[in-house]
C-alpha cells in the first residue's frame, strides 16, 4: 500500500506554525538577563532560618517564594515555595506528636522533611541567566516547575552568586509583550488545539476544609483546585500559594477551617481568576498575559460551569514543544 500523502496545511495551520516557529526562534536568541527588569529587588534567605520566621517574611513582603542560601558553603541551596510548606504540612498530617519540633524547625531540616513524608524530592535546578531562554523554558517544562533561580558565577571569586527568579509567567509576558506580531498569527482555537486539561478535573466545594484540598493538590501533583457549586459553576479557585495565609504565625490547627474561609486570609494585590471559553483563540490568551498577572485560565461555558483548566506550563509547552516529534536531544 503506498504510504499516505500528509494532509496539506490549511493557511490557518500555516500561520500558526510560522508564529510558533518565530517565537521559538526569538526564545534562542535571547537569554533569561533580557526578562529581568532595569531594577528589581531579590530576597535571598538563609537556610539556618526558622521556617516560621521564612513564612512571616513571605507575608510581610507580599511574595510566594525566595531562593535559599547556604552561608556555611556559600551556595545557592534552591528555592523555597507553597510546596516546602505543603510538605511541612503533610508532616504535620502524619507525625501530629511533633508539633512542638515543628516550631523549631528551620530551612535546612525541608529536605528532612521532604524525606519523612515519602514526597519526591525537589530538584534544586537553576540556570545560568546568560543562556538561551529557550534553555530555560525547557528546563521548566522537564523538572515541572513554575519559577527557575538565574545563578551565576563571579568571574573574580569563582563563588556562586543568585541574581533573580524568573517564572512562568515573566517568560510568557516577555513573549507576549515583544512578539505581538507572532501572537496574532495564533488564531486556532483552545478547543482545536486541546489547550489545556478536560478532563478527570479536580474540583472542591466552599465547604471542604483546606486540609483535604491540600490532599487533593497533592495526590494530583497539580498547584489549583476550582471551587466549583453543585452545578458545577466556577465560584473560585484555590492555589497552592493560598496555603501561605493560612498557617502565618505557626498555627496549623487553622487548616481545618473552609476553603471559603481561607480565601477571605488572600491579600488585596491577589490578581484574582482569569476565564475563558473553548472557542477563544490562542491570540487572546497571550493579550491576556500581556495585560493582566495571570497564572491560570479557567475553561466554563457560557453557563459559567467548569470545562477545563489552562495552565502557565499548559501554555509553555504548547508554544515550545507543539508539533515537535523527537524532543530528546534537547537538554
Ligand atoms: P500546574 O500544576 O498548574 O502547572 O498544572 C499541571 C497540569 O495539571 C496542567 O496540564 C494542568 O492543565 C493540569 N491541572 C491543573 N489543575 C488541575 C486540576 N484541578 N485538575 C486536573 N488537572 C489540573
Amino acid at each position: 500500500m503506498a504510504p499516505s500523502e500528509p494532509k496539506p496545511l490549511s493557511p490557518l495551520d500555516k500561520d500558526q506554525l510560522q508564529g510558533l516557529n518565530s517565537i521559538r526562534e526569538f526564545l534562542k536568541v535571547r537569554t533569561s538577563y533580557d526578562v529581568l527588569p532595569l531594577s528589581f529587588r531579590l530576597i535571598v534567605l538563609d537556610t539556618e532560618l526558622l521556617i516560621k520566621k521564612s513564612l512571616s517574611i513571605l507575608i510581610q513582603n507580599s511574595i510566594v517564594s525566595a531562593p535559599l542560601w547556604d552561608s556555611r558553603t556559600a551556595r545557592f541551596a534552591g528555592i523555597l515555595t507553597s510546596t516546602d510548606f505543603i510538605n511541612v504540612i503533610q508532616y504535620y498530617c502524619q507525625f501530629p506528636d511533633e508539633m512542638s519540633k515543628l516550631d523549631q524547625f528551620r530551612l535546612n531540616s525541608l529536605r528532612d522533611i521532604e524525606k519523612a513524608i515519602g514526597a519526591v524530592p525537589i530538584e534544586t535546578v537553576s540556570v545560568h541567566p546568560s543562556k538561551p531562554l529557550f534553555e530555560a523554558c525547557l528546563r521548566m517544562l522537564k523538572t515541572r516547575a513554575r519559577r527557575i533561580p538565574l545563578v551565576d558565577v563571579d568571574s573574580e571569586t569563582n563563588k556562586e552568586m543568585v541574581v533573580s527568579v524568573i517564572t512562568q509567567y515573566r517568560i510568557l509576558k516577555f513573549i507576549a509583550v515583544n512578539n505581538e506580531h507572532n501572537t496574532v498569527l495564533l488564531k486556532k482555537t483552545v478547543l482545536d488545539i486541546g489547550l489545556g486539561t478536560y478532563s478527570k478535573l479536580a474540583t472542591a466545594r466552599m465547604s471542604d476544609s483546606v486540609l483535604d484540598v491540600i490532599h487533593l493538590m497533592v495526590d494530583q501533583n497539580i498547584s489549583c483546585i476550582p471551587i466549583v457549586d453543585g452545578n458545577n459553576r466556577l465560584l473560585n479557585v484555590f492555589e497552592a500559594v493560598d496555603v501561605i495565609p493560612c498557617i502565618k504565625g505557626g498555627i496549623y490547627e487553622e487548616l481545618d477551617a473552609s476553603v471559603g474561609e481561607a480565601l477571605c486570609k488572600r491579600p488585596d494585590e491577589s490578581p484574582g481568576i482569569y476565564t475563558c471559553g473553548e472557542n477563544d483563540r490562542m491570540d487572546s490568551i497571550f493579550d491576556t498575559i500581556r495585560k493582566s498577572r495571570v497564572h491560570r485560565l479557567i475553561v466554563v461555558d457560557d453557563d459559567n460551569k467548569l470545562k477545563g483548566i489552562i495552565s502557565l506550563s499548559d501554555v509553555l509547552k504548547y508554544v515550545l514543544l507543539s508539533g515537535v516529534e523527537d524532543t530528546s536531544n534537547w537538554s
